[in-house]
């Protein structure tokens, strides 16, 4: 097509290219149609004379009148060219606008919809099954042990095990039933139902169940896998009392039930029931509370120190945040996050605490960093970069002050958009450092391909580094690997006086955690810089010098 030749960098050339074709069109068939008039006409004259000089009646056709004709069947013929070149045109752009149609919808590792056009489907299938007199089921499906396979397997093997567990699960669904994958390891099954026969669900849930557990032999590897599911029913709700669930709120059911499964033991399905309705109840209250509160400012930056190991100096602070909500109190990250993900809400939330803490980190001494945390949804903001430049430029923050955090998680999204993110907040002086590291898939490939300048070990492994040995070896080998590949390593989660002590050992490392006091509101913080000579004005050297704020002894003890 003509299209792969154009250089498709302006998008304005489409738009050109279309008028100019559509302007091309309407000339072909003003030409054909003045062809085919012609035509009759030329042909009307010219044909009775051919036809008088076959019969030796008349001296032939005028000649110029015979080109006429000639020229008219070429046009002709030109026009049905152009006809049949403009439904082919449109038959490929129609099958362009289904397969860009496709990819919007669909997962595309197993070919399921996704979560974004499950919503829709859904709702169309309970307004459907309601003209039937049935209602629909919804079963949310969630892998048992799909992070050990990863880990132990790799990727590629964790990718075929998702489309086998996919075609499983689609081979035993009934015909209109829909499925999904919502990410991960999660799938979601809306089935439609006769409210009269739930037990049908039932039997699917067991039919799952067993299904997903049975031998794997992906690759020769035998994997195991289990599934804990949740079910629910669309007309549940209307049962206690509360209006007919949408897609959204069958999800969070079904989501409700199957974690109901997961404590149970796993591998087993649990339908939502009343009693669960109070989870629900709470979730919504959260929901509406996040967005209310970001509008109220009820989430506020808390921070935690940095320190340098060998030093002991204190190098920086990284900042938490927490909502402090009139209704619940002080509410952890690890609750609310998830939440403002799932709605919409983080990019608002995040940026409302940067900007605070942009403004609290500017009446600090000026060689002290500010690291923050930043949600792989917010990596795929394609104005991510712009918006933080924005807001440094509005606190006027030197951009070398700034450290963004992100997760392994974030790496097995999009690489390539992480990657032009990443190198363009690097461009602009801001540094980054992979978080957690140690508790996602993250490859040595993936740690050597992007422009990190820090990672953290997980607190997870720090925290138990003096007891279990694992840890121990897993410490051990990521302050080596940073070491390699000349990448700075910072231990979180230090929590008591032995684990310090291991961990200066390793040398040249920033450490944080509890031994150096918990995380503290803006005020607490500045009072401390005070205290130390660090506000803005330089500092005298002695007074950089932090000794643990808290007892190693009670420390340890949480
Ligand atoms: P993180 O970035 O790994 O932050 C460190 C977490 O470890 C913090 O939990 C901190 O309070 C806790 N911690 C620090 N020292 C110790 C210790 O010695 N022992 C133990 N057991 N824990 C320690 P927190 O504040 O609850 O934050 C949890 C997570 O929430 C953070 O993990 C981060 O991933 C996320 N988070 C926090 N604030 C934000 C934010 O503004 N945006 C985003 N996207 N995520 C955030
Ligand atoms: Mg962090
Ligand atoms: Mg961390």
């Amino acid at each position: 097509m003509a299209d792969s030749k154009h250089n498709p960098g302006d998008p304005r050339d489409g738009t050109r290219k279309r008028f100019g074709r559509a302007e091309r069109d309407m000339v072909a068939l003003g030409i054909a149609t003045a062809a085919i008039i012609m035509f009759v006409g030329t042909g009307g004259v010219v044909v009775p004379q051919v036809v008088r000089s076959f019969a030796g009646v008349g001296l032939g056709p005028d000649k110029a009148l015979t080109s006429a004709l000639l020229l008219n069947i070429a046009l002709i013929i030109f026009g049905w060219r152009r006809y049949r070149q403009l439904a082919l045109e449109v038959q490929e752009r129609r099958k362009a606008e289904e397969q860009a149609k496709l990819l919007a919808e669909t997962d595309p590792l197993t070919g399921c919809l996704n979560r974004r056009s499950l919503a829709d489907a859904t709702a169309e299938l309970i307004t459907r099954g309601s003209e039937r007199g049935e209602v629909v089921a919804l079963v949310m499906i969630d892998l048992d042990n799909f992070k050990q396979i990863n880990d132990f397997n790799g990727h590629s093997i964790g990718d075929q095990v998702l489309r086998e567990c996919a075609a499983r699960i689609a081979a035993l669904l009934p015909k209109r039933a829909l499925l999904a994958r919502l990410g991960g390891d999660e799938f979601a099954c809306v089935v439609p139902l006769d409210p009269k026969r739930p037990e049908a669900i039932d039997d699917l849930a067991a039919e799952l169940i067993e299904a997903i557990a049975s031998r794997s032999d992906v690759s020769g590897n035998g994997i195991e896998i289990t599934a804990s599911l949740g079910l629910t029913r669309s007309d549940f709700s209307r049962e206690v009392g509360e209006e007919p669930a949408d897609a959204h709120t069958l999800l969070h059911m079904a989501d409700i039930a199957m974690y109901h499964a997961k404590r149970a033991g796993k591998n087993r399905y649990f339908w939502f029931d009343a009693p669960m309705q109070n989870e629900l109840r709470f979730r919504r209250e959260i929901e509406q509370g996040i967005r209310r509160g970001i509008r109220l400012g009820e989430f506020v930056p808390f921070y935690e120190q940095q320190i340098d190991l060998s030093t002991g100096q204190l190098t920086g602070f990284e900042m938490l945040a927490r909502w402090k909500s009139p209704a619940l109190g002080v509410i952890s990250p690890e609750i609310f996050i998830p939440i403002a993900e799932e709605i919409g809400a983080i990019a608002d939330l995040s940026e409302s605490v940067i900007a605070q803490a942009l403004e609290d980190a500017k009446t600090w001494d000026p060689r002290l960093t500010l690291s923050v945390n930043i949600s792989p949804l917010q990596m795929r903001d394609p104005w991510f970069a712009q918006k933080l430049l924005k807001m440094l430029l509005e606190a006027n923050f030197p951009p070398h002050r700034l450290e963004i955090e992100i997760t392994e998680s974030c790496l097995h999204e999009n690489i390539g958009e992480v990657r032009t993110l990443v190198t363009s907040l690097k461009n602009q002086g801001i540094r980054i450092s992979l978080d957690d590291f140690g508790t996602g898939y993250s490859s040595l490939a993936q740690l050597r391909s992007l422009p990190f300048d820090r990672i953290k070990i997980d607190r997870m492994f720090v925290t138990n580094l003096t007891e279990d040995s694992d840890s121990a070896a897993i410490v051990d080998a990521v302050t080596r690997l940073g070491k390699d590949l000349g990448l700075p390593v910072t231990a979180e989660g230090i929590e008591n006086k032995e684990i310090l002590e291991r961990l200066m050992q390793y040398g040249d490392i920033k450490g944080q955690g509890f031994l150096y006091g918990q995380p503290q509101p803006a005020s607490v913080t500045r009072d401390k810089l005070a205290s130390l000579d660090l506000l803005s004005e330089p500092p005298t050297p002695s007074a950089e010098r932090i000794t643990p704020a808290i007892d190693p002894k009670t420390a340890s003890q949480g």
